[in-house]
C-alpha cells in the first residue's frame, strides 16, 4: 500500500458520509403527522424487494434539487441499489417501507380491496420548507399484490418517469419523478421485458380510493383519521372556513374544486389519462399512476388511448364527467363523517343535499376553467359573446380533419388579423382547406376587435399552447434506446420537455407530426 499525502489526509479528517448515505438518513419516517404514522389498518410495513444489478436509466435534478441533494450523486452505485430497494445496509427497523390499502372502482364497477400491489413507500424528505413523499413503483410484492408480480417494466417506468416531468413543465399539477432506475430481471408482459422502478415524488399519494376502503368495510373511526390527517396536513383550512361545523364537506368541495380543475388542463392539452378509475385518482388533484396515458396527435374527441377500454369510459371527452363521477365516489365513502350539526329524522336527507350541493360546484368551476384555458389558447384577452361557439366549431373542424392537437394550437398564433399570410403553416393541418378557410375567416373577424397587436397575442398564445408534448413515438424512440441501454434519449427527451413552451430550433424534430409508424403504437394496462 503506498503512502500518499491523501490517504494521510482522509485518515486525519473525519469522513463525511457518502451523498447517497446521508439520502437514506434524510428520509423520515417517524412524524407522528406522516401517512406511516396512520398505523396498521392503513398499511403494511416490509422491506422492498430488490432488482439485482440495477443501474440508473434518467435522473430528474430537479427534483434531486428539491430532496436536498445533487444529481451528479446520483452516478454512486449506491444510488442505483438504493433506488432498486436495496439500501447498502439492512433497513434500519425504523425505517422500514410501507405499502398501503385502498379500494375502488374500476371501470364503473366496484372492485373491492386493492392497494399498493407494487409501490412502497419509502418516507418523506422535508428540504427548503417542503415535505415530499417517496415511493418505490415496482420495488416487490406486497400483501395487495394480487396476482401481479409487484414489478413494472421499463417500458412504463420510462414512460411515467417523462410523462410525470413533462406535465409538471406543463404547469399541470401531477406526481413528480425522481429517477428510474432498471435491470436485466426478466418481467412477463405481453412479452418478455425487464423490470424498472420509478422512484416517484409528492406530497401525498392518498386516493380517492382509501376513502372508499375504509366506507366499504364499514370502519367509521379509521375514515375519519384518514379525512383528518388529509385535512391537517394538506386543506388545514378547512376547518376553520365558510362551513366551521363541517370540515369534511369543506374537504369534499376542495377536492372537488381541485378535480375540476384538473380536467380542464387535461382537456386543454389533449392529455388522455387512459385509466381513470377511483383509486387511480388523487386527493389532492394530481395527476397519478401514469399506464396507457396519450397525448392526442391528430384530434379525434373519442380518442381512447388505452386499448384494454374497449367501451371507450376513459375517451378523451368522457374524462370531465369521470371526473365527476369519481367525485361521487369520493362523497358516497364521506357520507358516515357528514353533518355532525344535524341530528334528527332529516339528518341524512339534508346530509345528502349538502353533499350533492357540493357535488354540483364541479359544473361551476370546470366549465369556466376550461373556457378560460381555451380563450388563452386562441389567444383572444377580450371576453366577447359567441366565444364559445368559436372554440367548439375549431373543435369540429380539428375533429373532422384529425388535425394535430398540439400544432394546431401552436400554429394558430402565426396567423394574422389583417390577411391570411400567417395561415398556411396550421392551415396545411386540415385535408379540407376550405372548411378551415371558413373558420379562419371568423376567428380573424374577432381577433379584429381584439386590441392586442399580432405580436404580443402571439407570445401570449405560444406561453399557454405548448411546442412539445410527450407524443408517444417520442417516447417509444427513447424506450427503443433505453432497452439497448442507451440512455441518451431518456435524458434528451426529458429536457426538450422541460421548456414546452419554448422555442428550441435544435430540436425541431421534436415538434413534428407523428411517424406513420406511431399509429400502430398500442399502449395497454400491462405495464
Ligand atoms: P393500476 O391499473 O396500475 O392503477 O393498478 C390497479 C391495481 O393493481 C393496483 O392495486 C396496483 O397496485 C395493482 N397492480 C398493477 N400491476 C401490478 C403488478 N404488476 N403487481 C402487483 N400489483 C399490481
Ligand atoms: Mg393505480
Amino acid at each position: 500500500m503506498s503512502f500518499s499525502p491523501s490517504s494521510t489526509a482522509a485518515v486525519a479528517e473525519p469522513a463525511s458520509p457518502a451523498p447517497v448515505d446521508s439520502l437514506l438518513a434524510s428520509i423520515e419516517t417517524d412524524r407522528p403527522d406522516a401517512f406511516v404514522s396512520l398505523g396498521s389498518a392503513f398499511l403494511t410495513r416490509l422491506p422492498a424487494a430488490p432488482l439485482p444489478e440495477p443501474y440508473l436509466v434518467g435522473i430528474s435534478a430537479d427534483i434531486a434539487a428539491q430532496l436536498g441533494f445533487n444529481a451528479a450523486d446520483a452516478q454512486d452505485p449506491a444510488f442505483a441499489e438504493l433506488f432498486a430497494g436495496n439500501p447498502a445496509r439492512e433497513w434500519p427497523a425504523e425505517k422500514l417501507p410501507y405499502a398501503s390499502v385502498y379500494s375502488g372502482h374500476q371501470f364503473g364497477v366496484w372492485a373491492g380491496q386493492l392497494g399498493d400491489g407494487r409501490a412502497i413507500g419509502l418516507g418523506e424528505i422535508e428540504h427548503g420548507g417542503k415535505r415530499l413523499e417517496l415511493q418505490l413503483k415496482g420495488a416487490g410484492r406486497t400483501p395487495y399484490s394480487r396476482m401481479g408480480d409487484g414489478r413494472a417494466v421499463l417500458r412504463s417506468s420510462i414512460r411515467e418517469y417523462l410523462c410525470s416531468e413533462a406535465m409538471h413543465h406543463l404547469g399541470i399539477p401531477t406526481t413528480r419523478a425522481l429517477c428510474v432506475i432498471g435491470s436485466d430481471q426478466p418481467v412477463r408482459r405481453e412479452t418478455m421485458e425487464t423490470a424498472a422502478v420509478v422512484t416517484r415524488v409528492a406530497p401525498s399519494f392518498v386516493r380517492f380510493g382509501h376513502f372508499e376502503h375504509f366506507y366499504a368495510n364499514d370502519r367509521v373511526d379509521e375514515l375519519r383519521k384518514l379525512a383528518d390527517h388529509v385535512i391537517d396536513r394538506f386543506y388545514p383550512h378547512c376547518r376553520v372556513a365558510d362551513d366551521p361545523g363541517d370540515p369534511y364537506l369543506a374537504l369534499l368541495n376542495e377536492v372537488t374544486q381541485r378535480t375540476a380543475d384538473l380536467m380542464a388542463d387535461w382537456q386543454a392539452v389533449g392529455f388522455c389519462h387512459g385509466v381513470m378509475n377511483t383509486d387511480n385518482m388523487s386527493i389532492l388533484g394530481l395527476t397519478i399512476d401514469y399506464g396507457p396515458f396519450g397525448f392526442i396527435d391528430g384530434f379525434n374527441a373519442n380518442h381512447i388511448c388505452n386499448h384494454s377500454d374497449s367501451q371507450g369510459r376513459y375517451a378523451y371527452k368522457m374524462q370531465p364527467q369521470i371526473g365527476y363521477w369519481n367525485l361521487f365516489c369520493l362523497a358516497q365513502a364521506l357520507v358516515p363523517l357528514f353533518g355532525p350539526q344535524y341530528d334528527g329524522d332529516n339528518r341524512n336527507e339534508q346530509v345528502i343535499e349538502d353533499a350533492q350541493r357540493v357535488l354540483e360546484g364541479f359544473k361551476d368551476r370546470f366549465a369556466p376553467a376550461l373556457e378560460r384555458r381555451m380563450r388563452a389558447k386562441l389567444g383572444l384577452a377580450e371576453i366577447r359573446e359567441g366565444d364559445d361557439k368559436l372554440v367548439n366549431r375549431l373543435f369540429e373542424v380539428m375533429n373532422a380533419n384529425r388535425a394535430d392537437f398540439t400544432l394546431t394550437f401552436r400554429n394558430l398564433a402565426k396567423m394574422r388579423k389583417a390577411d391570411a399570410s400567417g395561415d398556411a403553416p396550421v392551415r396545411d393541418l386540415f385535408l379540407d382547406r376550405a372548411a378551415f378557410d371558413v373558420w379562419a375567416n371568423d376567428y380573424r373577424l374577432r381577433l379584429s376587435e381584439e386590441t392586442q397587436s399580432d405580436e404580443a397575442r402571439a407570445s401570449a398564445m405560444n406561453a399557454v399552447n405548448p411546442k412539445y408534448v410527450l407524443r408517444n413515438h417520442l417516447a417509444e424512440n427513447a424506450i427503443r434506446l433505453a432497452k439497448e441501454k442507451d440512455f441518451s434519449e431518456v435524458e434528451r427527451l426529458a429536457r426538450v420537455l422541460r421548456r414546452p413552451f419554448d422555442e428550441q430550433p435544435e430540436f425541431e424534430a421534436y415538434a413534428g407530426l407523428p411517424p406513420d409508424w406511431a399509429s400502430d403504437l398500442e399502449v395497454s394496462c400491462s405495464s
